[in-house]
């Protein structure tokens, strides 16, 4: 027909339908999940519309998700009235993959099938799963508000055609032409379970046709035509703690956060009295693809007395919580509100600390609870939760409290040595955390700075993520002891060093005078001072900076970035 188009899909989703389609394989039946829990948004985002244009729904104002099977031609079909998709839209959405960092993150996929499948899940597999287990699928959409519609169809390679079609009501149709292999998606007892298992918390009616009715003596069964629902269809949150099953929670974690492994841990908590809100944030298990990036779309999803408002509202959460996921159902704000307003608003601040308290407290309880899963999660996370010891002063004690370092105690360059067990094995009379930062592990370990403290059993932190320079700095001390650079300034290590030594470092300084006074002469102006140290014991001598100055690692840092 001169009306159909072809397009090329982007290089990027090509790479990713081939790899997705191989490595998910043994997983293939989350393909529904995918494509409801799409449904389910398009209902979320024309609900939301509706509120200012009650038009856009008027002829057709139920919402509801439908699957439908046809045997004979082989196919599943997932219909919702949702907000639909314009030509445009179709190609956009449906073509390209609009995250950024997209091709760096194909480049790590191995060719290994688990390490790719745990990947892509961690990327999200959304709409493109369908081809798991169809050979073509065919999309028909009309845009709420529009009267045109349009049919997507692909085979799941390199390109896809779209044309005029003659849909009837708004809202979209995904139709999958099954693979013979996959026939079982056919069967209505096999899609009930996989909807059940997947999508009961999905807060709009996903109905099936209902069993045909036993057939009379000498007649064919004829089979129904009225629809019913087949999950349970309320909003997770809204329901009661103790009726929801871990399993629920799961899967309500994968479809909000398009995430496809399991949460870490989760808090769900409904606060009634001057303020009400419901809250319910999960803490993932691994971090996405684009975890680095601070401008990727972060926050939970926002609900305003349960109606849907927006995805990604990042105003409840500060930015070194970024890969907090959630939900929050605000009593107390207006339907109509915006980005702007949020930006403004004095609910928005106090959900945002009483958000940022409850996650804590979660990380805190897994930290105590279940180290194994916290150092899983520090791995993951902790140089992100790092970023809040130089931007939440208000919680910072308690940040404070979460990080895990590497220290002389194990010399490993695993972190997982808190301050308290910092703390808890500072020698009598030591009254300082210290620490030193290098730009590696190794660099740090084995710098002549920590001969002394190696001498006298002092253990040292020993820190070289390329953020630690930066979170350090804001930290001055933890439970009343001050944090000290080994590198900085006058090493004073006040009662530990005791009456003999101090004695023998008074000698060695009266007869070192006149070599201090030669080596003054020939360095000049390049040094300040030049000092006799005590903080040495094999190494001859070593640079400090002074106090209060830019630590060495921090002057290299500024200098790689051109300052
Ligand atoms: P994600 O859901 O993570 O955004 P998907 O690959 O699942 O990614 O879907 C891609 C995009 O296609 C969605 O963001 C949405 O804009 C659009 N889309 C998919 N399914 C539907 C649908 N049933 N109705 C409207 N838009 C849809
Ligand atoms: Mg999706």
């Amino acid at each position: 027909t001169p009306t159909m188009e072809k397009h090329s899909f982007q290089t990027e989703v090509k790479q990713l339908l081939h790899l997705m389609v191989h490595s998910l394989y043994s997983n293939k039946e989350i393909f529904l999940r995918e494509l409801i829990s799409n449904a389910a948004d398009a209902v979320d985002k024309l609900r939301f519309q509706s509120l200012d244009n009650s038009e856009l729904i008027a002829e057709d104002p139920d919402f509801k998700i439908r699957i439908t099977t046809d045997e004979q031609a082989g196919t599943l079909t997932i219909s919702d009235n949702g907000i639909g998709m314009s030509k445009d839209e179709l190609i956009a959405n449906l073509g390209t993959i609009a995250k950024s960092g997209t091709a760096d993150f194909l480049s790590k996929l191995s060719g290994d099938q688990k390490k790719d499948a745990n990947l892509i899940g961690q990327f999200g597999v959304g709409f493109y799963s369908g081809f798991i287990v169809a050979d073509k699928m065919t999309v028909v959409s009309k845009a709420a508000g529009s009267n045109e519609s349009f049919s997507w169809s692909s085979q799941g390679e390199g390109e896809f055609e779209i044309e005029p079609s003659d849909k009837a009501g708004r809202g979209t149709d995904i139709i999958l032409h099954l693979k013979d292999s996959e026939k079982e998606f056919l069967n209505d007892w096999r899609l009930r379970s996989i909807i059940g298992k997947y999508s009961d918390h999905i807060s709009v009616p996903v109905q099936m046709l209902k069993p045909a009715e036993p057939a009379a003596e000498g007649e064919d069964p004829k089979p129904s035509t009225e629809f019913e629902a087949v999950n349970k269809a309320t909003a997770l949150w809204t329901r009661s703690k103790s009726d929801i099953s871990e399993d629920e929670y799961k899967e309500f974690y994968k479809h909000i956060s398009h995430d496809f492994t399991e949460p870490m841990s989760w808090a769900h908590n409904k606060v009634e009295g001057t303020q009400e809100y419901t809250s319910l944030l999960y803490i993932p298990k691994n971090a996405p693809f684009d975890l680095w990036n601070r401008e990727r779309s972060r926050g939970v999803k926002l609900y305003v007395q349960r109606v849907f408002i927006m995805d990604d509202a990042e105003q409840f959460l500060p930015v070194y919580l970024r890969f907090v996921r959630g939900v929050l159902d605000s009593n107390d704000l207006p339907l109509n509100v915006s980005r702007e307003i949020l930006q403004d608003s004095s609910v928005t601040q106090s959900l945002k600390n009483a958000c940022v308290k409850r996650i804590l407290s979660l990380l805190e309880k897994t930290a105590k609870k279940d180290p194994e899963a916290y150092q899983h999660f520090w791995e993951q996370f902790g140089n992100v939760l790092k970023e809040g010891l130089g931007e939440d002063f208000s919680n910072q004690q308690t940040l404070a409290g979460l990080m895990r370092f590497s220290s002389t105690h194990t010399d490993s360059a695993k972190q997982d040595v808190s301050l308290d067990d910092y703390v808890s094995r500072m020698n009598d009379g030591q009254d300082k955390i210290y620490y030193i930062t290098a730009d590696s592990f190794e660099t740090a370990k084995n710098s002549p700075h920590l001969e002394v403290f190696r001498k006298k059993g002092i253990e040292v932190l020993l820190l070289a993520d390329r953020i630690d320079e930066w979170a350090i700095s804001h930290l001055s001390d933890y439970q009343e002891k001050k944090l000290v650079s080994v590198t900085q300034g006058d090493l004073d290590l006040g009662e530990l060093e005791n009456q003999e030594e101090k004695e023998q470092r008074e000698q060695l300084e009266k007869d070192s005078a006149s070599l201090i006074e030669r080596f003054k002469a020939v360095l000049g102006d390049k040094v300040k001072d030049v000092k006799v140290t005590h903080r040495l014991t094999d190494s001859p001598a070593c640079v400090v900076s002074s106090e209060g100055e830019m630590s060495a690692q921090m002057a290299r840092l500024m200098a790689a970035a051109g300052q």
